[in-house]
């Protein structure tokens, strides 16, 4: 990165309507963006600001970038306004990636919330591409509405590799929706996992990663083994403006994917 600060521009190649309130903006920057699943990008509306989101896309993929974008304020308005053959900008990437060489040999438990799969989307398409090195996938996934499901396209053609387990689950079930009902946690229920052989990767708002942290400890998983997307207010991305603070860690820099050992002690954590 020759000026950290300064965004590269990035045309917008397709916007994917994810869900009603969800959009996937498909980025082709002017210079090559390479990222590891788990680290992210600033991303500006010219003349508004910026924010900062994790890319959905694979790491794999040179060509092109992917972000997921929950619309909720400011800059995801403007973003979800944005009409293929704007220029945006991209600065990044910035944090550390997934624990993927801890997931060597181990089954993998991804939990995801709501647009928490957006992030946690790279990560299983890290772990596709290297199925021989990992035991065993298994992915956990609620959305507070059929409709709100993410990706849902995607979840038999993930389901449908071997190693690879997908169940998912939403709070209130709506146009004719047959599949499970009941918050993400439920989903952690009765799991035919080898817990002591596991890790547990976890991405969605706050309130929920709490409560799959509870629900991780309580089947047996060690604070060592649980991972959470950090996925809260940031700025620099560089560990500079002191904004995303957890103890003593720069979540921006250190994280955001943070193991729960780490930061468990300090207040603030899932707040
Ligand atoms: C490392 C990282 C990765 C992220 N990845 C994604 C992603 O892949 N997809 C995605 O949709 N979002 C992601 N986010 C969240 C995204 O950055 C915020 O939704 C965005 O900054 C909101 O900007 P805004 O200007 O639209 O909203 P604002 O006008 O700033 O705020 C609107 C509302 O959203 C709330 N808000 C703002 N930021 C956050 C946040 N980080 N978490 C929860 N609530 C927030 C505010 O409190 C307010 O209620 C990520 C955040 C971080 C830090």
């Amino acid at each position: 990165m020759e000026n950290p600060y300064a965004p590269i521009p990035a045309v917008l190649d397709e916007v994917v309507d994810e869900t009603p309130t969800i959009k996937t903006f498909v980025l082709s920057p002017k210079q090559p963006v390479e990222f590891q699943a788990g680290q992210f990008v600033q991303i500006t509306v010219p003349g508004l600001g910026e924010a900062p989101f994790t890319p959905s896309s694979s790491p794999y993929e040179k060509g092109f970038l992917e972000v997921t974008v929950l619309r909720t304020g400011r800059v995801t308005d403007a973003m979800h306004e944005l009409k293929p053959g704007a220029t945006l900008g991209v600065r990044g990437p910035f944090g550390k990636g997934y624990p993927l060489d801890q997931c060597e040999g181990k089954e993998v438990l991804v939990v995801g919330g709501g647009v928490g799969l957006a992030p946690l989307r790279s990560l299983i398409y890290a772990l596709l591409g290297q199925l021989d090195r990992v035991k065993r996938v298994a992915i956990k996934y609620g959305a507070r509405e059929p409709d709100e499901l993410l990706y849902r396209s995607f979840h038999g053609e993930w389901g449908g590799q071997e190693k690879v387990d997908i169940d998912t689950t939403v709070d209130v079930a709506r146009n004719g929706w047959a599949g499970k009902v009941g918050v993400v946690t439920t989903l952690m229920d009765d799991m035919d996992i080898d817990v002591s052989n596991s890790l547990c990767i976890s991405c969605g708002p706050a309130v929920m990663l709490k409560f799959v942290t509870l629900k991780a400890l309580e089947v047996g998983y060690q604070p060592e083994q649980i991972y959470l997307s950090m996925n809260r207010r940031m700025s620099c991305g560089m560990g500079l403006c002191g904004r995303c603070n957890v103890g003593p860690y720069y979540l921006c820099k250190d994280g955001p994917d943070m193991c729960f050992a780490k930061i468990k002690d300090f207040p603030g954590v899932f707040s």
